[in-house]
C-alpha cells in the first residue's frame, strides 16, 4: 500500500459503453490539473459523436481533447515536459499505441487510457486486451443491465448492421450483463471476421 511509486506508468479504464469510462477519465485528468500537472489529451478522430475536439461522457461532463487519426499524431503533439497523457476510446487506435504507451510510461509519463475492453460480440476489442496485459493499473467498470438491473459487463448493439465499429451512442447500443446479452447473429463479424455462436 506505502510502497515507493516511481513516475511513469499505464492505467487502463475498461469496461462496456454506459460504464462511466469518460467520466472516471474526466475525474482523474481533472484532479492531475489541480496538482498543476501538465496533462495532454486526446481522443481519436473517429469518435465524433458528441464534441470534435472534447472527451465527453454520456452524464455531459466535458474535457478538452486533441483530435488524433492515430498514434503517430499523438507524437508529433506531444510536448516535451508532459507529465500526464491521457486518451479515450483507446479500442479505436492503432498497433503503434502500445509502443507509444510503453515509451511515455518508461520516461516517466503517467499514462491514462480509457476504452471498450469487448466489441458488441463480446470479442476482446482492438488494442485493448494488450494495454491491459501490459498496465500497471486496470479499473474494469460495470453499467447497469437496461434489462434486469444487474451490473453490465457487456455493451448490446440495438441495431443489426455494420461492422465491429459502427460509432453511436444510445440509439444504437445499451449495456446488458452476461445473461442479458445478445449473440450477434450469423453473419455479424466479430473480431478477427468470425461471429461468436452460442
Ligand atoms: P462510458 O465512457 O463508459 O461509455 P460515460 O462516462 O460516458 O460511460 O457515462 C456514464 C454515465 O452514463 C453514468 O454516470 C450514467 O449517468 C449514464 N448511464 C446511462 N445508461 C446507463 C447504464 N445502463 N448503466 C450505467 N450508467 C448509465
Ligand atoms: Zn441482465
Amino acid at each position: 500500500m506505502f510502497a515507493k511509486q516511481r513516475p511513469g506508468s499505464l492505467e487502463v479504464i475498461c469496461g462496456p459503453m454506459f460504464s462511466g469510462k469518460s467520466e472516471e477519465l474526466i475525474r482523474r485528468v481533472k484532479r492531475a490539473l489541480i496538482a498543476r500537472q501538465k496533462v495532454q489529451v486526446f481522443k481519436p478522430a473517429i469518435d465524433d459523436r458528441y464534441h470534435a475536439t472534447a472527451v465527453a461522457s454520456h452524464s455531459q461532463q466535458k474535457l478538452d481533447a486533441v483530435p488524433v487519426r492515430d498514434s503517430s499524431d499523438i507524437r508529433a503533439h506531444l510536448a516535451p515536459d508532459t507529465e500526464v497523457v491521457a486518451f479515450d476510446e483507446a479500442q479505436f487506435m492503432d498497433e503503434g499505441t502500445v509502443a507509444l504507451c510503453d515509451e511515455l510510461a518508461d520516461r516517466g509519463v503517467r499514462v491514462i487510457v480509457a476504452g471498450l475492453d469487448q466489441d458488441y460480440t463480446s470479442a476482446p476489442f482492438g488494442i485493448m486486451p494488450v494495454l491491459l496485459a501490459k498496465a500497471e493499473f486496470v479499473s474494469k467498470l460495470q453499467a447497469i443491465c437496461v434489462v434486469c438491473g444487474a451490473l453490465a459487463s457487456r455493451t448490446n448493439r440495438l441495431v443489426h448492421k455494420g461492422g465491429q465499429v459502427l460509432v453511436g451512442a444510445a440509439e444504437a447500443y445499451d449495456a446488458r450483463c452476461r445473461h442479458c446479452h445478445e449473440k450477434p447473429g450469423a453473419g455479424e463479424a466479430g473480431l478477427f471476421g468470425d461471429a461468436q455462436e452460442g
